[in-house]
């Protein structure tokens, strides 16, 4: 029950840490700016600059000298080496473990619903014809040939490692290890493919904030379907698609038309000003979600009106079925659920059991979104509106807010991981005095 909780409990805590920097950075950087240029009686910058994103640095520059230098360009090389990493990392797995692994060269080609992919047996009892029997491949923890296996390959030194000999798990080892040297390559590739893409979006001198809103446009209309693939047993692939293409097309066209009123319309001079405006884009960004998200529904109940409980039971396990039985999920949840020792991959418990041990972390992330969503789009900017200039009073609850906001953020993100790597590394320091113990006396 822990980590499931522990999970949902991440995801919140991180967003709400990420929003310090957008909230913080925006109140001290902007407010600064504005104040120094009112100042001066003059802008600093221009409105071209401001659009690159000039004015923290200046500002930064401004106040703190060298060290505000030093202290902004550290802070975006480290922004831009963590999602640069990230996303290196997030294409390189897509293009190995989600599209070769899945369609170029799988480990078995002739895998049917519900089969072991290690035996190719049935790991279902009510998949099974005639004179069939159910896998019984053991768990990967527990195989006496892996165990072999592994003290083989730890005393070798040679830097080619012995084979794998486990006739039930060696193959699939193997492959995976294939797998992983294609990524480590796909990771250097898009690496070198990010530089010539970097100087093509400079050479055509990119807008930053045009790009940030057309990409809604373009991603907008998957954010539904993909969470309903997930959640929803009646999601058929026809209704995704054409929710996901379908609201792309639409919101691309309504924003296009939207841009096309303004004076000067599409042509080669004003687009990227007529296509930037505010409306233009809030229009298309809101239409693109929109009709993703009806267009998945409408599509899918067209295409699957009637389902039985057994039809729901039987999509619920194809979920179930994706695992890696080198480390399979019933090994990770197994403490949570209270499930006793298992020998076989087949062991899963029944579905009802995991969504009566999944219902409170299942609850705490609705009533949390449901919740969050409420104080961020409608409370606090409702609130917002009914002031018109904040007396100094509210001005000083402002900036105190957003600093405290910031200060906690960044003390919860530095110790809550430090912690938890401590208890990490002692939890494993006992564990391996133990393993040398229980070694000596056996
Ligand atoms: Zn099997
Ligand atoms: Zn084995």
């Amino acid at each position: 029950m822990f980590r499931l909780l522990q999970g949902v409990w991440g995801f919140i805590f991180g967003g709400l840490t990420w929003f310090a920097i957008p909230f913080t950075l925006a109140t001290t950087m902007g407010l600064a700016y504005l104040g120094m240029s009112s100042a001066q009686g003059a802008p600093l910058l221009t409105e071209e600059d401001v659009n690159k994103g000039l004015a923290a640095p200046l500002v930064a520059q401004k106040l703190l000298g060298t060290s505000g230098e030093y202290a902004m360009l550290f802070l975006i090389l480290m922004a831009v080496m963590s999602t640069g990493s990230a996303e290196v990392i997030a294409v390189s797995s897509i293009l190995i473990y989600d599209v070769f692994q899945m369609y170029i060269m799988p480990f078995r080609t002739n895998l049917k619903e519900g089969q072991c992919i290690l035996c190719l047996k049935s790991m279902r009892a009510s998949l099974l014809q005639q004179n069939q029997q159910l896998c019984s491949c053991p768990d990967v923890k527990k195989c006496e040939d892996c165990r072999l296996d592994d003290i083989a390959r730890a005393k070798s030194k040679s830097v080619m490692k012995p084979h794998y000999t486990c006739s039930v798990h060696g193959d699939f080892k193997e492959y995976q290890e294939y797998l992983l040297n294609y990524k480590n390559w796909a990771i250097v590739i898009c690496t070198f493919f990010s530089v010539p893409l970097c100087l093509f979006c400079w050479a055509v001198d990119l807008n930053l904030a045009w790009t940030y809103y057309f990409t809604g446009i373009l991603i907008a209309s998957s954010v539904v379907p993909i969470a309903l693939s997930i959640m929803w047993a009646r999601a058929t692939a026809a209704g995704m698609v054409s929710g996901i293409i379908g609201g792309c097309a639409c919101g691309m066209v309504s924003w296009l038309y939207y841009a096309s009123t303004y004076p000067g319309g599409l042509s080669a001079k004003t687009f990227v000003k007529n296509t930037g405006e505010e409306l233009p884009m809030l229009t298309g960004n809101i239409i693109a979600i929109g009709v993703g998200a009806i267009g998945c529904i409408v599509v899918t109940y067209c295409t699957r009106w009637k389902m039985t409980d057994a039809e729901v039971e039987a999509e619920w396990e194809k979920t179930r079925d994706i695992d890696n039985p080198l480390s399979p999920w019933l090994e990770k949840y197994k403490g949570e659920m209270q499930l006793g020792d298992t020998e076989n991959l087949i062991d899963r418990p029944p579905l009802e059991l995991v969504i009566r041990k999944f219902r409170t972390a299942k609850l705490t992330a609705y009533i949390a979104a449901m919740l969050f969503t409420l104080l961020f789009v409608v409370i606090w900017p409702g609130s917002m509106l009914s002031i018109d200039i904040l007396d100094i009073t509210g001005f000083n609850a402002w900036t105190t807010l957003s600093r405290m906001w910031a200060f906690v953020a960044c003390a919860f993100i530095t110790i809550v991981p430090m912690y938890q790597e401590i208890k990490a590394i002692v939890k494993q320091f006992k564990q391996n005095k133990e393993d040398k113990k229980t070694r000596k006396e056996g």
